[in-house]
């Protein structure tokens, strides 16, 4: 996968696009910067990762991580950029499917990308008794015992705590964006669209 001869041995708990980010972020940091093919390329390449992984993908992201990793490749002057972009590629090949689920479905089903997963209370489960609410950090579950409790999506931080504190297991982690944070990030969108006008 390195392209250096080391071999890593994964399950399927591990979310392959974030390790390609991972490895392209090592990558960028070792980069000497002497040729512009990996100085500037590896660091557009991780751009998109990072953005696909925080739940803005783009339609064309996979083609175009295809393109630069293979002029990087091809057009760097030592081995660490003729490499780097087998990580990415290698996943591409193999696990093209995770990074189309980024893109379209903007949902990562290991629950490793954050922006792509949510928390959510099974009020059937829960049995109201506030210790979600009360070590969350943002103090966006509110409820009661009688009417169960509830994460505020938008304000969610991600920390787990929640999901780490229930007693009864009540919390589930699911893949994808809530409805309610995608609303809020289109809402985002439209505005700062609005405002460039
Ligand atoms: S390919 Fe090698 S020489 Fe070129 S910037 Fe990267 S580390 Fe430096
Ligand atoms: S994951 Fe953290 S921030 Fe989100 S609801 Fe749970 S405790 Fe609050
Ligand atoms: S910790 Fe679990 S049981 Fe308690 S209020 Fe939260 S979700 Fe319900």
């Amino acid at each position: 996968m390195m392209g250096s001869g080391g071999v890593i041995v994964m399950n399927d708990e591990k979310c392959m696009v974030n390790v390609a980010k991972f490895f392209m972020d090592f990558c960028v940091e070792e980069s000497c910067g002497k040729c512009s093919p990996c100085r500037i390329g590896l660091k557009q390449m991780l751009e998109i990762l990072e953005r696909i992984t925080a739940g803005y993908g783009r339609e064309g992201d996979i083609e175009e991580l295809q393109r630069l990793g293979d002029s990087i490749s091809k057009l760097s002057l030592c081995g660490l950029g003729q490499t780097a972009p087998n990580p990415v590629l290698s996943t591409i090949r193999y696990f093209r499917d995770e990074y189309e689920a980024h893109i379209r479905d903007k949902s990562c089903s290991t629950k490793v990308c954050l922006d792509l997963m949510h928390f959510d209370i099974d009020k059937e489960r829960c049995i109201g008794c506030s210790l979600c609410a009360r070590k969350c950090p943002v103090t966006c579950i509110t409820g009661s015992r009688e009417e169960k409790y509830t994460i505020h999506q938008v304000e969610c931080v991600k920390c787990g705590n929640c999901f780490d504190v229930c007693p009864v297991k009540a919390i589930d982690k699911i893949p994808g964006i809530h409805p309610e944070t995608a609303a809020h990030r289109a809402n985002l969108a439209k505005a700062a669209h609005n405002h460039d006008d």
